[in-house]
């Protein structure tokens, strides 16, 4: 099942990707006089009958949407960023590989969703794509194991970590600064339930302008997601709601020679793809 948020007016609204195009949750239900969720949130609060409510309601959907897409999850702060967490990336920016995951965080203002134009501010130069898998979180985790810690997870869906590498150098090596301008966490095009997927063995890949930049697969993770999952709950306690950007693999611009440097610039399109999700497009000015 593919799940997204569609913009109804100002408000985020939860649809389901089908062969016949978007469903309208909420329409649908009321279609039926069936209780439904509105929103992402709403639908990870649900527990586990959510799934089995949400098939129900797309087989025989009358009510279908065409709306733009909002990003797959809204009304959250809590964008948690994994760091150099591919051995093929650490590499590329001749840094040793972290003995533990590295974290750093983005705010609400950077999520934007598949298909939308994000601005590049002219005071710097340097921007750049990193293809993740990004994780929501379904419960609360606190201290939970390796073993477990999957069950936490409600989907995956594809995220860009778009950074702004001058400005990172330039503040001691911080990157909350540089990562968390507005429109600068794409997040989309649909979330795709955990159980239906191994995060594990997943290939993902970026494209600018249609060129290919990265093309791996999550196997080349340091930390899996279910390591980085169990080192974070062992420090606090992870939410419903959560999203966890998993570290990006080779290819990005970062770890490019100096003279092939060919940074992210008003016009450019970016297309990250990650295997039985889709496809996340971020157009720029
Ligand atoms: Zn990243």
């Amino acid at each position: 099942m593919k799940l997204v948020q569609f913009w109804r007016g100002d408000t985020a609204a939860l649809g389901i990707q089908t062969e016949r195009g978007i469903v309208d949750v909420q329409a649908e239900g009321a279609r039926r006089g069936l209780p439904a969720p509105t929103d992402m949130m709403q639908a990870i609060q649900e527990g586990e009958e959510l799934w089995a409510r949400l098939a129900g309601l797309a087989q025989g959907a009358e009510c279908f949407i065409d709306a733009p897409l909002a990003p797959v999850l809204t009304g959250t702060d809590r964008i948690f960023c994994i760091g150099l967490n591919y051995r093929q990336h650490a590499k590329e920016c001749n840094l040793p590989i972290p003995p533990a995951p590295v974290l750093f965080n983005k705010f609400r203002n950077a999520l934007s969703a598949h298909g939308d134009c994000v601005t590049l501010p002219p005071e710097y130069k340097e921007y750049d794509y990193e293809a993740e898998l990004v994780l929501v979180m379904g419960k609360a985790a606190r201290n939970v194991s390796e073993a477990e810690a999957l069950d936490y997870v409600f989907g995956c869906t594809c995220g860009n970590d778009l950074s702004t590498r001058d400005l990172q150098f330039l503040r001691g090596g911080q990157w909350v600064l540089s990562k968390t301008f507005d429109g600068f966490a794409p997040l989309g095009p649909c979330l795709v339930p955990a159980g239906e997927l191994d995060p594990n063995n997943l290939d993902i890949s970026s494209t600018v302008n249609g060129e290919t930049r990265q093309n791996s697969n999550t196997s080349d993770m340091i930390f899996t997601p279910a390591q980085i999952i169990a080192d974070l709950s062992r420090h606090f306690t992870l939410l419903p709601g959560d999203l966890i950007f998993t570290g990006t693999p080779q290819g990005v611009m970062h770890g490019y020679p100096a003279d092939q440097k060919n940074w992210l610039k008003p016009g450019d399109r970016v297309e990250i793809t990650i295997q039985g999700i889709g496809t996340l497009a971020t157009t720029f000015r």
